[in-house]
């Protein structure tokens, strides 16, 4: 609707002849469904949209790259079960948060990329506008659902939907199209309110079949060996109480996938986490909540699972993710919360708990594999190695349990996981399920935005240099982050050299003992360079406490890494010509 058509629609209404316009709606239809936060990075069409919504009271956090507030906006949406948003402008700006939407898209985290587009007159007869780009029709193979805006009063709906499609179901990332004209039509105000949709329970519940219940408690009862994974689906359903009833009323040894550590304690009598090889080979019935059998569960067959035949139990919100990799006999297709308050419920008194010799095995297991650890991790060695400073992120954490530990890299990704326990639900925020680098500062900035907890981002040094400029926005918005950046002068390690002699260093090599620190200083942030142990355990300690945004230059051997961290075997390496 043209603003010439707005106005003589106007002209002719009974109302009050007060105005609204598209980028009100938008935000009044934003505010409406409890979207209270903005993620992204003003600019051609949008830079209005970012103004007048902190003017009408939003939280408006503007980012320097699209990726970031991408990454934010996806990590709110899991933090939050609210979708998170991320604004853009139009085509390199949607092209940059494309990469996060895709990313939240393959993680189950619910976000809505909201573009600035070019018009669709020029656009579709490929006249050659200002950042031309048929974006609606390249965000759609990436994300969940996509939706184009071009009337004002649809703004209501066009939001609604996008709403919807996120939080519904598996949730994910979805795109949302307006281009610039629709932002500045004009219609009565009064409509215009009467337009937008509040969305009722956009994320239903969904329960499984009395049978499908029966079932999975039938082929838990038959099992010896039985063993729980929870998922960051388990975490991102909040519903902690209700899934540490099931646990602890099953007596079932459990396994945390990396983001869904601390949904129960790491020092929960029933964690398998530091027995997983033997847990995971000699389990004979595995039930897999809110976590898929992909790559980082080997696929659910293979060396890692042993030889010993298993049976499946699964509860998923999405039906097609059953027999996925292997087939699945007790599939449980619903929201978490409901079908596991459903099974406790089903589970009485004297429900017979899984047999304690296996739990038994599995304690002796990891108890020994944690006191093996126990003195590399001690260790007070200069130049620090992975294990003496991982140490001290693993005591820091443990004294400051709300802390939110958002963590990437090779080795800096593969160690801490291991090392550090969290004691918290939904704490610990990484690269997922893709293994993306460069969600470091994003991740940072919206876990403070989200939750006021103080941040604790232990990154690799290439890892950290994804996203690095982010910490002056850190610093603009006086957030409680502290960044360690683990400084092994490389990528995996920093002592590859050129076999030619030539003057470029090895393409994984960086300059020499940088010192990251400058880089928070000159925004006004704390800066720390770290060499010992005792250094880096003090600088961590008093950023959290002074919730100062900080940087702290952790100065690792670059000896100490090994290529590709633990995921060597999928890095395909050339055996013809290399000298040995
Ligand atoms: P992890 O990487 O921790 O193993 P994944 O991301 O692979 O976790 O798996 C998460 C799974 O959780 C997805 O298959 C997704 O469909 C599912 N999921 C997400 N939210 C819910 C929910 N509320 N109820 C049930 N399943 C959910
Ligand atoms: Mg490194």
């Amino acid at each position: 609707m043209s603003m010439a058509v707005a106005e003589r629609e106007n002209d002719a209404g009974d109302d009050t002849g007060e105005l609204t316009d598209g980028f009100h709606l938008v935000i009044d239809a934003l505010r409406l469904n409890g979207i209270n936060t903005i993620y992204g990075v003003p600019g051609i069409p949008v830079t209005d949209l970012g103004r007048l919504a902190q003017a009408r009271g939003m939280r408006v956090i503007s980012f320097r790259h699209e990726q970031h507030a991408g990454y934010a906006a996806s990590i709110a949406g899991y933090l939050t079960q609210t979708p998170g948003v991320c604004l853009t402008v139009s085509a390199p700006g949607f092209l940059n948060g494309l990469t996060a939407l895709a990313n939240a898209t393959t993680n189950c985290f619910p976000m809505i990329l909201i573009s600035g587009s070019s018009e669709r007159e020029i656009v579709d007869l490929q006249k050659g506008d200002y950042e031309e780009m048929d974006q609606l029709a390249i965000a759609k193979p990436l994300c969940k659902a996509a939706y184009r805006i071009l009337h004002a009063e649809d703004i209501g709906l066009g939001v609604a939907r996008a709403i919807r499609a996120a939080v519904t179901g598996r949730p994910g990332g979805v795109y949302l199209d307006l281009p610039a004209s629709l932002l500045g039509q004009v219609m009565d105000a009064v409509k215009g309110e009467q337009s937008l949709i509040k969305v009722v329970d956009p994320a239903p519940a969904h329960l499984p079949s009395e049978a499908a219940l029966n079932r999975a408690l039938d082929t838990l009862k038959a099992a010896k060996k039985p063993l729980i994974i929870l998922g960051k689906g388990a975490a991102y359903a909040q519903a902690d109480d209700t899934i540490r009833e099931f646990v602890e009323k099953s007596g079932i040894p459990y396994l945390p996938m990396s983001m869904a550590k601390g949904l129960l304690p790491d020092d929960h009598p029933q964690s398998a986490g530091a027995a997983r090889s033997l847990a995971l080979k000699e389990a004979d019935t595995v039930m897999l909540i809110g976590a898929r059998l992909n790559w980082l569960l080997s696929h659910g067959k293979g060396k890692a699972w042993g030889t010993a035949p298993k049976r499946f139990v699964q509860i998923d919100i999405d039906a097609r993710e059953m027999d996925s990799n292997v087939p699945i006999d007790a599939p449980l297709v619903g929201d978490i919360a409901s079908t596991v308050a459903a099974l406790n419920a089903r589970m009485s008194g004297d429900w017979e708990k899984a047999p304690s010799d296996w739990m038994d095995q599995i304690a002796a297991k990891r108890d020994a594999n944690v006191a093996k650890m126990a003195p590399k991790l001690m260790n007070n060695a200069v130049p620090m190695d992975f294990h003496g400073a991982l140490g001290q992120v693993k005591r820091v954490i443990r004294e400051n349990p709300d802390t939110i530990f958002v963590n990437e890299g090779a080795n800096t990704l593969d160690f801490a996981r291991a090392i550090v326990d969290m004691y918290k639900p939904r704490k610990r925020l990484d690269v997922g399920t893709w293994g993306v680098m460069g969600i470091g500062m994003g991740f940072s900035v919206a876990a403070a935005v989200e939750t006021g907890h103080p941040v604790l981002a232990v990154v690799g040094d290439s890892a950290f240099g994804f996203s690095g400029m982010e910490v002056e926005t850190a610093c603009r918005y006086n957030l409680p982050v502290c960044i360690v950046v683990f400084n092994n002068n490389g990528i995996y390690r920093g002592t590859d050299v050129n076999p030619t002699g030539g003057p470029d260093v090895a393409p994984t090599v960086f300059v020499k003992d940088s010192r990251y620190d400058q880089m928070m200083t000159a925004f006004g942030g704390v800066g720390v360079h770290a060499t010992s142990t005792d250094e880096l355990y003090r600088a961590m300690s008093e950023a959290i406490a002074s919730r100062k945004p900080t940087l702290i230059n952790a100065a690792i051997d670059e000896a100490a890494g090994t290529e590709s961290g633990r995921i060597g075997n999928l890095n395909p390496q050339s055996v013809v010509g290399k000298k040995k």
